[in-house]
């Protein structure tokens, strides 16, 4: 910064140098803090110990301080905690806000924040309040040793490219992943850590406010937390094919989820869409079904512990990369296993 500069607001002024620490945003819901926020400690504690520095959680919200032990024990060295009723109801606007001022106020070098449905829409908001720029979706951060810019890496077109991005005159850096991408710490119930409460004087009122909430019924787990999942794609030819999915996953308790051409044919809904662009799931056992195997699908599915394939084409290239595979067309291969699943049961 020049000295007597006037021209641009202090904020827009930055010397990068005086940004340290890695923040990572806790997400709080009913449970505590959420599992996907949990896993940002994960990259944060490789990213702060080539920056040696510290990595911060941030609370943000009401009736959240009594989370701040947990995300001790999980990674955090220090927690910001900001527990204010103004807060008690979500709101993007605010929330970014209130983030922006304790950042303008801390200097974060890099702020962590997991892609979760509130994660999309507040990293955008905290990026844009902050003047500061934002990386999606990314699946891996390292440090650029020279000038100890954080590399924010993600797969850009259609995951044939990596991407190496950094800001390296802006900070903080901002950088989101989806959750599963990495794994959660494991937690230590002997970590100790400071816990800083602050306190903003103006809150914004939200602009709009919440008459009701209602929770949509859930007959099975969602397939981020499924232990088992039966995926269906294009080859099963219509929604028909989904039902006798259904079915099968019924007697297995198993959740169902499907490719995006699957999802683009209108066959089941975007939330249960695995891949690139859609959800990373790690389950113990992936069936896929008439899925082909694209690179953007495989990698929702890199966290699998057994993956089964079901394809009538020998050479589909799922195959190279399915622990099992059933060269089969699905309608002949699927009713026989349910038959098998009902007669194993009934023993
Ligand atoms: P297809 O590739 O059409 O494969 C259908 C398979 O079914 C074939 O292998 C065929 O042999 C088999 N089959 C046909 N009939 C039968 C039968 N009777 N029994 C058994 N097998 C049968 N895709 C995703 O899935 N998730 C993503 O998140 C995603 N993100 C993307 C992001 C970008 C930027 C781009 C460019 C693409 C993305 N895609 C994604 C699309 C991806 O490239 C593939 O087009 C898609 O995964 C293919 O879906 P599929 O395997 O269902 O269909």
């Amino acid at each position: 910064p020049k000295k007597d500069c006037n021209i641009c607001p202090e904020w827009d002024c930055q010397n990068v140098n005086d940004f340290k620490n890695v923040w990572v945003v806790g997400e709080v819901d009913e449970n505590g803090i959420s599992e996907p926020s949990l896993q940002m400690l994960t990259p944060a504690n490789k990213i702060a110990s080539k920056l040696n520095t510290k990595i911060v959680g941030l609370l943000v919200g009401y009736n959240v301080k009594k989370y701040a032990k947990e995300f001790i024990e999980y990674g955090a060295d220090e927690v910001i905690v900001l527990d204010d009723e103004r807060l008690s109801m979500y709101s993007p606007h605010i929330y970014a806000r209130t983030i922006a001022e304790l950042a303008k106020k801390y200097k974060p070098a890099v702020i962590f924040i997991s892609a979760t449905m509130k994660g999309r829409e507040l990293g955008p908001y905290v990026a844009n309040t902050l003047r500061a720029g934002i990386t999606a979706d990314c699946t891996d951060f390292d440090v650029d040793e020279k000038t100890k810019d954080v590399l924010l890496i993600r797969p850009p077109f259609g995951a044939v490219l990596l991407a190496y991005i950094k800001t390296p005159t802006r900070r903080p850096q901002i950088g989101t992943a989806r959750p599963n991408v990495f794994k959660l710490p494991p937690r230590d119930p002997n970590r100790n850590g400071e816990i800083i409460e602050e306190k903003i004087d103006y809150i914004p009122k939200p602009k709009a406010r919440l008459v009701s909430r209602k929770l949509l019924p859930i007959n099975e787990v969602p397939i981020e937390k499924a232990d088992l999942i039966v995926s269906g794609g294009k080859g099963l030819g219509n929604v028909e094919g989904f039902k006798l999915l259904e079915e099968l996953a019924s007697k297995m308790n198993a959740a169902v989820a499907g490719s995006r051409k699957a999802v683009d044919m209108g066959w089941i809904p975007h939330e249960k869409q695995v891949g690139q662009t859609g959800k990373s799931v790690k389950p113990i056992l992936y069936l896929a079904v008439g899925i082909s195997g694209a690179a953007q699908h495989m990698f929702g599915i890199r966290e699998a512990e057994v993956v089964v394939a079901i394809n009538n084409d020998p050479n589909a290239p799922i195959f190279s990369q399915a622990d099992y595979g059933i060269v089969a067309d699905y309608k002949q291969v699927i009713p026989a296993l349910i038959k098998e699943i009902e007669s194993l049961k009934k023993q």
